[in-house]
Order: structure tokens, then sequence, then C-alpha cells
């Protein structure tokens, strides 16, 4: 076997293999359209490679050649939607259309009106050089966030991109007799097609799986009643927030929020509707805290706020702000409610770096909130428990 059929049937081998891994991908996780487009995309890539492979052991056909190109152009083309729908941008497919099909038109004419096998050659891999090039982009748009799997997948596209075009300078020669450049033809053949090819599958079904990740951290962390931060989640973020704030010397308050006589809400009308009311609470709150605070759900009617730079005596005020707030609404639950809440606040005292004791003095405010009868908010003052876990 010549050294260019093996590569093919490696080409062969893997685009089969990879279109079956993201197939199996996306019925088992999470049907994501993406997945699906890409599964397409190895799929006639399966296609390309044998009829790649039937052009070389039958000596050069054109319609061969025409189906080859024909089918690396719709590769290439549903390679680059995949990172478009995947990043949520627009796929542009009319003029994604267009483009291919004029594409497919050069490549027809100068294989059968005018030949000219250089530029046959060249346009499907400029054709492929500019989607993945416009794939990138669309992932990496500015005041898009990205994750590490994504800009190193963005990595990829580039290179791929630049391979592509470099073929098709290859192919047309630099504009002139292209002899020199036989042995960088067999080069690019045998070493960069499988790692471009292998790499841009590799990468799609890694993007799959660190979304797959991201899901499951975003289910580990959120409260599903209300979406906001559970206690594994309030956590693991506030760890983050005080340790921060310790660095940059910031003062930080911390308020724990307690639903006045919860159960009597359940008891008269019902477990459907306390859930209703928890869920108005909590979007009442949330939409009061601002971009740096934490909010989340730490017990049934338990809630947790941390007020980054903030200090004590203004969290109190915040926090009494919003106690009036739910206090004088009558929630639009079904049936309608009010509410009120007791507050507990505590402020990061200097030299007590730690959450534990932090929410036990907010704890105790709390308590103390409870006992003065209900509906107020009460602050631990600063200095530190000792009995952060009493007895
Ligand atoms: P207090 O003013 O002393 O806080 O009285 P309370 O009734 O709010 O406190 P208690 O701790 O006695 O009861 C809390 C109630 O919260 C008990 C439970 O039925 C209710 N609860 C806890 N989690 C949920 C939930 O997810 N949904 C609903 N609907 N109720 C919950
Ligand atoms: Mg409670
Ligand atoms: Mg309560």
């Amino acid at each position: 076997m010549s050294e260019g059929l093996s590569v093919l049937s490696s080409l062969l081998l893997l685009s089969a293999m990879l279109s079956i891994i993201l197939s199996i991908a996306w019925a088992t996780l999470g049907r994501a359209r993406h997945a699906l487009t890409w599964a397409a995309a190895f799929g006639l890539g399966t296609l390309q490679w044998t009829a790649n492979i039937a052009f070389m052991l039958l000596g050069g056909s054109t319609i061969l050649f025409m189906t080859v190109n024909m089918l690396s152009i719709v590769v290439s083309a549903l390679l680059a939607i995949g990172f478009r729908q995947r990043a949520g941008a627009r796929t542009y497919l009319p003029w994604l259309l267009l483009g291919g099909v004029g594409t497919i038109l050069l490549v027809f004419c100068t294989t059968y009106v005018v030949p000219e096998v250089a530029i046959a050659k060249a346009a499907p891999q400029i054709f492929r050089g500019v989607v993945l090039m416009l794939a990138a982009g669309a992932v990496m748009t500015p005041g898009r966030r990205t994750n590490a799997a994504e800009r190193s997948a963005v990595g990829m596209l580039w290179a791929f991109a630049l391979f592509s075009v470099i073929v098709a300078v290859v192919a047309i020669g630099w504009g002139g007799p292209a002899s020199h450049l036989a042995g960088l033809d067999r080069w690019i053949l045998l070493l960069g097609l499988p790692t471009a090819f292998a790499g841009t599958g590799l990468f799609a079904v890694f993007l799959i799986a660190a979304d797959l990740a991201e899901r499951m951290r975003l289910l580990a962390s959120r409260d599903p009643l209300t979406g906001i931060l559970n206690r594994r989640g309030f956590e693991e973020e506030a760890r983050r927030v005080i340790a921060n704030a310790v660095r940059h010397r910031q003062p930080l308050s911390l308020a724990l929020a307690d639903l006045d006589r919860f159960k009597a809400v359940n008891d008269m009308h019902g477990h459907a509707a306390g859930d209703a009311l928890l869920c108005r609470f909590a979007g009442m709150i949330g939409e009061a805290v601002r971009t740096g605070d934490l909010f989340g759900r730490i017990g049934g009617e338990e809630f947790v706020l941390l007020l980054v730079n903030t200090p004590g005596e203004a969290a109190v005020a915040v926090v009494d702000r919003l106690r009036r707030e739910v206090a004088t609404q009558t929630l639009d639950t079904d049936p309608p409610m009010t509410v009120t809440t007791s507050f507990g606040v505590a402020e990061l005292v200097p030299g007590e770096a730690s959450l534990d004791t932090l929410i036990a003095r907010a704890d105790r405010a709390l308590y103390r909130s409870k006992l003065n009868g209900r509906d107020r908010v009460s602050f631990a003052g600063r200095e530190p428990v000792a009995e952060a876990t009493p007895a």
C-alpha cells in the first residue's frame, strides 16, 4: 500500500470512529444540536475519504475528483456550523450555501470547462480556511465569556484554517511552477491532514464533555427550586470571596435570613404555595443584591447573603431595606400572601477569616431577632465568637 493510500485509509477509519462517537455523545449527553452536526460532518467525511481512495485507485477520474471536492466542502461547512451552533451564533446558512455552491461551480469550471487543476484543488481548501476562521470568530466574539476548552478549540480551528490556506497556496505553487514544492506537498498529506482532522474531532468531543462537566457543576451548586446558589455552591464561592476581601483588606458582611412562621404558610395554604413563596422571596432579594454579592438558599426557608465591600452598619441598612420591602408587599403568589423575615448580620472581623465563624455569629444575631419578636434585623457586633460551636 502506498503512503498516500495508507493515510487516506486511516482518515477514513478515523472519520467513521469520530462520527460514531459524536452520534453516541449526541444521543446520551443531552442531544445538543451541534453534536449531531459534527457527527454528520465526520459521517460525510467517511464518504469523502472513500471517494478519495477510489480516486487514487481508479487513476484520477474527474467525476470522483468532483465528488471528493463536493464532500470536502460540505464537511467543512458542517464542522463550522457545529462550532457556531454551539457558540449560540447565527449560522448564516444562505450565505454559506452560496459560498459552497460558488466554490463547487469554480471546481466544476476549472475541471471541465477551462482545466486549471491548481485552482480546482485550492478552491475547497480556501473555502474550508474561511469557514473555520468564521467559526473561531463566533466562539471568540467580544463580550462572550469563554472557558479553557473553548479557547484551546479555537486554537485548533485557527491551525486547521491556516493549514488549509497553506495547502491551497502549495496547490497553486506560489503562483509558479510547483516542482520544488513536491516534497512539501507530501508532508502536508502525510502529517498535516491526519493531525488536523483528528485534532478537530478530538476537540469536538472534548467540548461536548466540557459542556457536560459545566452543566453538572451548575446542577451541583444550584438550588433546583429557586435557581439560586445552594449551600454547597454558596460555600464554594463564599470562601473565594472572603479570601479576596482579606487579601485586599476590604470590609465584608454576611446576613442570614429566615422567613417568619413559614410552617404556618405551608399548613394554611399547602406546600405548593409555600414553594411559590420561597421562589418569589428568592427573586425579590436576588434582584436587589449587587453584582459581586452572593445570595444562596442554605436551608428550607433559610437564605444567606454575602455583601462584598460592605461594613456591618451599611449591611444592616441594606438588609433592613430588604426586610421592609418584603414585608410591605403582597406577594403575587396564589393565593396572595404577605410574609416577614428575620435577619442576622455579622461583619468579617480582622484575623477571623472563616466562613463558619461568620455564619455562626450571624446565626446568633438571627436568633436574637426571632426572640425579640421577628421581622427585624440584629447585628452580631465585631467581637469574635469563641464558642462558634456551642455545646
Ligand atoms: P420561625 O418564625 O421560628 O422561623 O418559624 P418557622 O415556621 O418559619 O420555622 P420552622 O423551622 O418551625 O419551620 C420551617 C418550615 O419550613 C418547616 C417546613 O415545612 C418548611 N419548609 C422547609 N423547606 C421547605 C420547602 O422546600 N418548601 C416548603 N413549601 N416548605 C419548606
Ligand atoms: Mg428556619
Ligand atoms: Mg422560619
